[in-house]
């Protein structure tokens, strides 16, 4: 059978200079050079492999880069001290002022509140549009256009962005279009169907762990060495370098992410398919009859399944809030926002992750107020669980 080109990370042959299994990790700011002129060089660029400086680049950054290159097919990467920090430095290095973005109204808040509130500091417009209206799309754009924006998984209401069609219009308009697969990794790989730069929030299921934030930019050579360029890249000017103590810890969570997938999308099926024969209003993109349904079958990797969010909707915020604290005095996990973690979490989106977004805006998305986000955990025995939800829906 063919490999799933997002499980490439494991052709890679990554060990230390003594043959550490796990790569040594590098925890230095600065990097030493016997010629002077070899650290000129470094420093325009023209030294390869040496390091300068650990806000440009540091091997253990650079070895969980190559891992994420290699999950999403793309010539390089960099890694990020936060999801955000990959977002905005990824926007800020398209889109110069008086350009203009055409967003997807669906977006995670703080990515919403960056494009609605922030950039017009620097002159930068944006239209927000439903990013599964493709007319509407093509409408947006403008001849300031630089770029189309999206998560391939719209959080929190998990539509399906078309990403070859998205990518299809921004090439016709020459344009980037710039996805989060921050909910989808290995299932949705962005970059192979045609999008131009992918941005993670490793915080979420790349490292799974919960215990850091961190984020990810993967794109062209090209596009990762302007980022990273000394005298105009965003990424090195602004500086959200991530810790390589952190690279080094995520590059090994990196590696049961496949299996990690898998689980997460086997006990949100079940859980999705509970909650409907229970009645309830459910949005799992996993339900044949989900408006996303068809579009994520045709792009993802079939082996991991369709993902670990499902939602709920409680209609309104106060039932959201009574069912959520249930829940967790129950046992079926933590009222808490994030997600991709080992355990289940909750969260009611229009009053947390999503706050940011004016309410007027929330009802106009479809975003309902007690619409209850449940990030699947790995769960062994996920019908236990699903007893444990039961009952506190019949207690409501
Ligand atoms: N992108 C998505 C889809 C998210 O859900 C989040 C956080 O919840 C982010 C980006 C931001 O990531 P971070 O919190 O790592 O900055």
């Amino acid at each position: 059978m063919q490999q799933d080109p997002s499980t490439k990370i494991f052709d890679l042959l990554q060990f230390g200079e003594y043959g550490d299994v796990n790569p040594s990790v590098c925890d230095s700011a600065t990097f030493t050079f016997m010629q002077a002129k070899t650290m000129l060089d470094t420093f325009q660029g023209d030294a390869e492999g040496c390091f300068l400086y650990s806000r440009h680049w540091n091997p253990s950054n650079k070895y969980l880069a190559d891992a994420l290159s290699a999950m999403e097919g793309t010539e390089s990467a960099w890694v990020t001290a936060s999801g955000m920090a990959a977002i905005t430095c990824s926007i800020l290095q398209i889109c110069n002022s008086g350009d203009h973005v055409v967003c997807s109204l669906t977006t995670y808040g703080g990515t919403f509140a960056f494009l609605f509130n922030y950039v017009k500091k620097f002159n930068i417009d944006v239209t927000f549009v439903d990013i599964t209206n493709l007319d509407l799309v093509e409408q947006a754009i403008r001849p300031n256009t630089k770029m189309i924006y999206t998560e391939s998984m719209t959080n929190p209401l998990l539509q399906i962005s078309d990403i070859p069609a998205l990518a299809r219009i921004a090439n016709d308009n020459n344009i980037k279009l710039v996805v989060d697969n921050t909910f989808t990794p290995m299932i949705i790989a962005p970059y192979r169907l045609g999008a131009h730069v992918v941005v993670y929030s490793m915080t979420k299921f790349i490292n799974g762990k919960n215990d850091c934030v961190a984020g990810a930019i993967c794109a062209s050579r090209e596009f990762i060495d302007s980022l990273s360029d000394v005298n105009a890249g965003t990424a090195m000017l602004l500086g959200p370098a991530l810790d390589p103590l952190r690279s080094s810890s995520i590059l090994k969570n990196m590696h049961t992410l496949h299996i990690r997938m898998k689980q997460h999308s086997k006990n949100a099926l079940y859980l999705a398919e509970k909650f409907r024969e229970y009645g309830m209003k459910i949005n799992y993109p996993g339900l044949p009859g989900n408006k996303g349904h068809q579009k994520l079958a045709e792009m993802m990797n079939p082996e991991f399944g369709f993902g670990g969010l499902i939602a709920i909707d409680m209609v309104t915020a106060d039932r959201a809030a009574k069912l959520m604290e249930m829940m967790e005095k129950a046992g079926v996990g933590y009222l808490a926002v994030s997600l991709g973690y080992f355990k289940t979490l909750f969260s009611n989106s229009g009053k947390s992750t999503s706050s940011e977004v004016p309410e007027e805006i929330q009802r106009e998305m479809g975003l309902s107020e007690g619409l209850v986000r449940f990030s699947v955990g790995l769960d062994n025995d996920i019908e236990n669980s699903w007893q444990k939800i039961k009952t506190c829906l019949e207690q409501l």
